[in-house]
């Protein structure tokens, strides 16, 4: 049985609905993963494939994308299950066919993230640890967001920037890692986040509703999710316009937003080096400028 006729009976199985579909078309777009639509004509369902060990990266994808659904706020695709064969690994999920944003669009996005966000809890971090693009991202809770952003974030980034060959970012970071804290002079709360959201992981399905995949998710600062629709754009003006007449932002998110994008570019650093080293090499020294 190949994995795509193993993928179609699981499919049966956990929809309870039969499924023959025809030949998969795969699709491209995914950064890390191989990804697929399965169609009998009537049903779709969208697949992601790996090898077999990346299987706890698709169950974490499994639980975030739920967490997320169960906010009732912004449509997720909700994923159906996850499992191996044959020495892959994979992720099943509804299938969302793309429509555009419309005039309402982004700002729905806006509005909607802004509602997702007031889902919070005691603390900061996840049940479990989970992947920012292919890297490990560890979840453990703290009651504290000044120590959950320095061990589970920063620090965690800086130790792997000195494996990798990058020293001096790590010695340099290890400065800003005791001095940040007088940049976070407000009092977050720990709010329910997509925790990658970048302008490749929203489209707009055929009702122009956003819809949200490819989470890294945690509950976290609010601040962190809005700091990296900015990093590399696809956000509208009336996508900030409408969260922050839903959740207006605290004072002092302009430097913030540096510190918390730091955590992407040394993640990028991480997994392509080059040109994003130097990148988070300018971002600490302006930081220490301003700690
Ligand atoms: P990767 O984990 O490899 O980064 P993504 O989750 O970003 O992969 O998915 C790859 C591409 O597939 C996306 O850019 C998007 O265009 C499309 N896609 C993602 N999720 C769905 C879905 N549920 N339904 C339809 N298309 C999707």
């Amino acid at each position: 049985m190949t994995l795509w006729q193993h993928i179609a009976a699981r499919i049966g199985e956990l929809s309870g609905r039969d499924f023959r579909p025809e030949p998969p078309r795969h699709l491209g777009g995914g950064c890390i993963n191989t990804a697929l639509r399965l169609t009998d004509g009537e049903q779709q369902w969208f697949v992601k494939t790996n090898s077999a060990d990346r299987l706890d990266m698709f169950e974490a994808e499994a639980e975030g994308l739920e967490a997320m659904a169960d906010t009732g706020t912004i449509r997720v695709p909700r994923p159906l299950g996850t499992g191996t064969h044959d020495g892959q690994s994979y992720i099943i999920m509804e299938y969302i066919a793309s429509g555009g944003a419309g005039s309402r669009g982004q700002a729905l996005a806006g509005e909607q993230l802004a509602a997702m966000h007031r889902h919070t809890t005691e603390r900061f971090g996840w049940h479990r640890d989970n992947t920012i693009g292919a890297t490990h991202q560890p979840n453990a809770r703290h009651a504290d967001w000044i120590d959950f952003w320095r061990e589970q974030r920063l620090g965690f980034q800086l130790e792997l920037a000195g494996h990798n060959g990058f020293p001096n970012l790590a010695r340099r970071g290890e400065q800003l890692l005791e001095r940040f804290p007088a940049l976070i002079d407000h009092d977050p709360q720990p709010s329910l986040l997509h925790g990658d959201l970048w302008g490749g992981n929203i489209t707009f399905d055929t009702d122009g509703q956003p819809v949200i995949f490819d989470p890294a998710v945690y509950y976290g600062d609010r601040e962190a999710e809005l700091a990296m629709t900015e990093l590399f754009g696809g956000f509208g003006r009336d996508f900030y316009a409408a969260y922050d007449a839903a959740w207006p932002l605290d004072r002092g998110y302009a430097t913030r937003k540096t510190l918390y994008n730091l955590y992407h570019i040394l993640n990028h650093a991480n997994l392509f080096g080059g040109g994003y080293a130097s990148q988070a090499q300018r971002m600490i020294d302006q930081l220490l400028a301003k700690c």
